[in-house]
C-alpha cells in the first residue's frame, strides 16, 4: 500500500507542460502563480517568511466536470463517488457536460501522476490521475486541493497550537531532493481557509503519509512529544475504500466554512 503513495507522489514530479497561465507546483498541488504571495524559499526550513494561498472559491460550490474520453466509465463513478463525499459535508456539487473553458478536466496521468490545480482557477482547472491514482482516498485528496484546501501538514500560523510545528517535525533529510517534493512541506498560510477555522488535523485526507516524498524509505516528517499516538492516522484516510472514512470531522468542518452547510437531503435524494 505505502509503495502506491510513494509511486503516486513520485509521479507528480511530472508538471504541468502548460505554458499559460503560470502555476507553480508543489507535491501533487498546482497553484495559479498569481494566488501565491511568496514568502521565503519554498522547500527549505525557512526561518523567516511564509507563503501565502490566497485562491479563490468555486461560485456557488459548483464544480462542472468535463472527463476525458479515454477515462471508462468505472472510473468516472469513483470520481463522482469521491465527490460525493464533499458534497455530503458542504454546499458542493459535481456536475457533468458544462462548456471547457468553465470545467474541471479529469485526465488520465502518466502511471502514479497525481495532481490537481489548487482552488479555482479561470479557465485551467485540472486533475490529473495515472495508474495507482484511482481510489476513492487520493480522488478526495485531489479534489481537496481543486476545492482550495492545501496540505494540513504544510499549515502555518501565528498560534503555536494551530501551527504544523507543534505536532511533527519535517525530516528534511529524508525528502527527495527537487523543488517540487520539498515544496510539499514548505510551510504555507492560507488565506482562504485560516488556520484558526480548524484544529490540526493528522487524520485529514489533506495530511500525507510519512512515507510520500520520502526517499530511502525513511520518514519525512515524524511526531512531536506527545503526538505519536495521533500520528498513526497521518495518511491512513488515503486507504479509505468507503465514503464514511473518507473525510475527517475537521475536514467536513473545512469544507462547510468554505462553502456553507450541504445541500439539503431533498436535493440529494432527487
Ligand atoms: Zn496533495
Amino acid at each position: 500500500m505505502q509503495t502506491i503513495v510513494a509511486v503516486a507522489l513520485l509521479g507528480s514530479l511530472v508538471s504541468s507542460a502548460r505554458a499559460e497561465p503560470a502555476t507553480v507546483q508543489l507535491g501533487d498541488q498546482i497553484f495559479l502563480a498569481e494566488h501565491l504571495n511568496r514568502g521565503g524559499r519554498i522547500g527549505t526550513q525557512a526561518a523567516s517568511g511564509l507563503t501565502e494561498y490566497r485562491g479563490a472559491k468555486w461560485a456557488q460550490g459548483i464544480l462542472s466536470i468535463r472527463f476525458a474520453e479515454d477515462i471508462d466509465d468505472a472510473r468516472r463513478a469513483i470520481f463522482l463517488k469521491a465527490c460525493a463525499a464533499w458534497s455530503r459535508a458542504g454546499n458542493i456539487r459535481c456536475l457533468e457536460g458544462s462548456p471547457e473553458e468553465e470545467a474541471l478536466t479529469v485526465n488520465l496521468g502518466a502511471p502514479g501522476e497525481c495532481n490537481a490545480t489548487v482552488g479555482h482557477h479561470p479557465g485551467y482547472n485540472a486533475v490529473r490521475l495515472g495508474e495507482g491514482c484511482w481510489t476513492l482516498g487520493i480522488i478526495a485528496h485531489e479534489l481537496g486541493h481543486v476545492l482550495g484546501l492545501i496540505h494540513e501538514h504544510q499549515r502555518a500560523s501565528r498560534v503555536p497550537e494551530l501551527d504544523r510545528d507543534a505536532y511533527i517535525t519535517i525530516n528534511w533529510d529524508n525528502i527527495e531532493d527537487n523543488p517540487i517534493a520539498r515544496g510539499a512541506f514548505s510551510k504555507m498560510k492560507s488565506l482562504l481557509l485560516p488556520s484558526e477555522a480548524t484544529a490540526y488535523d493528522f487524520g485529514s485526507i489533506m495530511h500525507y503519509h510519512p512515507q510520500g516524498f520520502s526517499r530511502g524509505g525513511g520518514p519525512t516528517f515524524s511526531p512531536t512529544p506527545g503526538h505519536e499516538e495521533e500520528f498513526g492516522r497521518a495518511g491512513r484516510s488515503w486507504w479509505c475504500s468507503k465514503p464514511g472514512c473518507l473525510l475527517s470531522a475537521l475536514d467536513k468542518k473545512a469544507a462547510a466554512f468554505l462553502y456553507g452547510p450541504p445541500a439539503a437531503a431533498s436535493a440529494s435524494a432527487r
